[in-house]
């Protein structure tokens, strides 16, 4: 892809009446190939996923349990590129937050996006210090918030709502959803929820999507049927560890994506997952 570069000129918070609106404006120099790129990142047991919009606006959702994240950026991004415009932590926990540590250490982030849902381990504690360090903006993830990450392409918060950090929920159901959309192409995240927020929210939003990033690696308290027949997904992505002691995913889980006629590819056997797309036609690369 042909190198670019862009700065984050303007970020923008605009009422739009119950929807609350972020607006990324970058100033780019495009990319002669116009794709948006979605890799799944093989990190072991946990999520890391690498998004680049097709105007160049980088994001990381998750950053895996290790230091793995920092040589599968590696692959995606030039040598020379030490700045990711925006963070996402779904959850804080370890497997999903972890990575950030030596993220924020190498990169400059721009923006961060996380709930007020706070882990008391010496890990996440590390993090926090080191998000202050760095200075980046945060943002709190609020069910309704709409993101643009560039001109074309969005970013919908489905969960959580406010004060889920009060509501006695397990980490995992306090976990960002959201569905990025360009053009044509919509892929649903889901970090580690239950069933319990699926059902929540299937009676709140259109979860239509090409390709669904199941549930809380494959668990069997995940990707209930409803919930798969309502994103009815034509590829779901599992993040997963050759050999976990979780037993992930499940035989549950994999037979309801089964049942619904869903590709499944995971990390632990395919590696890395790539996708791009050109917002008509989404192509899996590797
Ligand atoms: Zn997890």
């Amino acid at each position: 892809m042909e190198s670019k570069t862009k700065q984050l000129a303007t970020f923008v918070i605009l009422p739009l009446s119950i929807l609350v609106a972020v607006v990324f404006v970058a100033n780019v120099k495009a990319s002669s190939e116009h794709l948006l790129e979605v890799d799944f990142l093989d990190v072991g047991q946990g999520d890391s996923i690498f998004i680049q919009t097709y105007q160049g606006t980088q994001i990381v959702i998750d950053g895996g349990p290790s230091d793995a994240v920092l040589s599968e950026l590696g692959k995606q991004m030039p040598f020379w590129d030490r700045s990711i415009d925006l963070l996402i932590l779904t959850h804080p926990d370890a497997d999903h937050s972890s990575g950030f540590i030596d993220i924020l250490k190498r990169y400059k982030v721009k923006t961060m996006m996380l709930t007020k849902v706070t882990a008391p381990t010496a890990t996440y504690q590390e993090f926090l210090k080191l998000l202050d360090e760095e200075g980046s903006e945060k943002i709190y993830a609020q069910t309704g918030q709409r993101v643009w990450l560039d001109n074309s392409t969005v970013f919908d918060v489905y969960y959580p709502p406010a004060g889920v950090e009060d509501q006695g929920l397990s980490t995992n159901n306090t976990g960002i959803v959201g569905k990025l959309t360009f053009g044509q192409t919509k892929i649903l995240f889901t970090a580690d929820i239950d069933r319990i927020v699926e059902d929540t929210i299937r009676g709140q939003f259109d979860l239509d999507a090409d390709i669904l990033k199941v549930g809380h690696h494959g668990s069997k308290y995940s990707s209930s049927k409803e919930f798969i027949e309502a994103v009815s997904p034509k590829i779901g992505v599992i993040e997963v560890g050759k050999d976990n002691t979780y037993g992930h995913p499940t035989e549950e889980a994999l037979g309801n994506l089964a049942a619904s006629h869903v590709e499944v590819l995971r990390t632990d056997l395919d590696g890395t997952v790539e996708f791009v797309s050109d917002g008509y036609n989404l192509s899996l690369i590797r």
